[in-house]
């Protein structure tokens, strides 16, 4: 761990929780997040975070978007850093809200690890992460023993060789359900990499988008025409998540085989 700074002095009093505020729907805010929000002195939130969530913020906190659309765009993650050091520096309760939970797909860890550096005290408090709630929100079980025996969380963002790709081939092989963050807007290579990996056509393919929010829309189709699917009903939207895997058909399809949005909303 980092040493003691200059001259032995103590710690600052401030530190910072990077907290998880889940995927939206406030009331799967974990009472541990409640508590720091309520406590906060500044909050520094990204744009997944919504506005029920933010509701829950002390009334006399400093609240500050440092998402894309919010912050500074050439450098927002060494400003982010250097905004919770100095705020904690100077005393205060930050709470650094991120949507889901912030150690999944959340830079979580490089922030963790700025503060350390800097010997700012880090607690870390979980959310719950997208892949789950949105499987959860149209009732698929990410894990099933007449199915799968495991679940992966990827990244579908580098779908287009962008480079440092997951090992499609062998998530393919794997036999795992796959949760994949960040396809939406490759979905297209996503199905033909997933295709070309030897996962059949007819492998069940739910996608949900803005999952346990008002707004939430989503559709189960096949590997094969998901694409076309998600278009058709609307879920091509950001943030959604895309799941691959025989489970995928099981929670829509107790509302309507091939779901809609109707049919998801309808359960709610
Ligand atoms: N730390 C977050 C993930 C951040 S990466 C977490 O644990 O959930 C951003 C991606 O998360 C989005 O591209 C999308 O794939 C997913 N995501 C976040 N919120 C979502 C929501 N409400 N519904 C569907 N997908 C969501």
């Amino acid at each position: 761990m980092s040493s003691l700074r200059e001259g032995g002095a103590a710690k600052p009093a401030g530190r910072v929780a990077l907290v998880g505020a889940g995927p939206g729907d406030p009331e799967l805010l974990t009472l541990k997040a409640l508590r720091l929000l309520r406590a906060a002195d500044v909050v520094l939130h990204d744009d997944l975070v919504t506005a029920g969530v933010l509701a829950f913020a002390n009334p006399a906190a400093r609240v500050i978007a440092v998402g894309k659309r919010g912050g500074c765009p050439s450098t927002p993650q060494a400003f982010i850093e250097q905004l919770m050091i100095r705020e904690a520096r100077a005393g205060a309760l930050v709470v650094r809200l991120k949507g889901g939970d912030p150690f999944v797909f959340g830079r979580g860890g490089e922030e963790m690890a700025a503060l350390r550096a800097a010997d700012i005290d880090v607690e870390i408090v979980n959310g719950i992460t997208a892949g789950i709630a949105a499987a959860a929100a149209i009732g698929v079980p990410l894990t099933h023993r007449a199915h799968t025996h495991g679940v992966a969380f990827v990244t579908g963002h580098a779908a287009e060789g962008a480079g440092d790709e997951p090992d499609w081939d062998a998530l393919a092989k794997s036999g795992l359900t796959l949760v994949i963050y960040m396809g939406i807007t490759h979905a297209e290579a996503l199905r033909a990499r997933l295709l070309a990996a030897g996962v059949a056509p007819g492998m069940p393919v739910a996608v949900i988008a803005h999952a346990t929010r008002p707004e939430q829309d989503a559709v189960v189709a096949t590997l094969d025409d998901f694409v076309a699917a998600m278009h058709a009903g609307g879920v091509a939207r950001s943030p959604a998540i895309i799941v691959v895997g025989e489970v995928a058909a099981l929670g829509v399809a107790a509302c309507a085989p091939l779901a809609t949005a109707a049919a998801v909303r309808r359960s709610r």
